[in-house]
């Protein structure tokens, strides 16, 4: 069985450790690159964020040492669900700029309301992500770059796949 260790993460998702367990030293109560408060639970469930793992299978000794390091935030909770607190930043800064695009108001509304189907695999995620990437086309250049650097360390497999091949 693998092991996860805790992860510590600030509010715009900065990860100070993916093992508070093994690295304490490295925990900060505000995240030394933004300055926000960081977290080691889901603020909706408190179940710990899964963070670096271990696939060491009891006493193989051809099972991997060294713990997986955590590279990506998670975006959402495994537990319940809930999108942690940088991706729902993310994913406003989104709407924000969608809103201040020339888009059509079904466009707009169509993005806001699926827009955190990129969170998600699933085969009716993958219909809305299509959508969506229709509907950037639609917008400047400038605006699909920031919304790409908005987006894509939340975005699943799929998205990022399908909105920036
Ligand atoms: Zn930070
Ligand atoms: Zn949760």
């Amino acid at each position: 069985m693998p092991t996860f260790y805790t992860a510590e993460i600030c509010m715009n998702g900065h990860i100070t450790t993916g093992n508070i367990e093994h690295n304490p030293e490295r925990r900060e109560t505000y995240c030394h690159i933004c300055g926000a408060p960081t977290i080691t639970e889901c603020p909706s469930c408190h179940a710990s964020i899964r963070g670096d793992y271990d696939l060491a299978d009891g006493d193989d000794i051809f099972s991997l040492r060294v713990p997986l390091r955590l590279t990506q935030p998670p975006a959402y909770c495994i537990k319940c669900g809930h999108p942690f607190p940088w991706t729902n930043s993310a994913l406003s800064a989104a709407k924000e700029l969608i809103q201040m695009s020339n888009l059509s108001i079904s466009d707009i509304d169509f993005f806001n309301k699926n827009i955190d189907k990129i969170l998600y695999e699933s085969p009716s995620s993958t219909v809305a992500i299509v959508k969506i990437k229709k509907i950037l086309e639609k917008v400047g250049k400038l605006s699909i770059d920031i919304i790409k650097q908005t987006l894509i360390s939340v975005a699943s497999e799929t998205a990022k796949r399908i909105l920036w091949p």
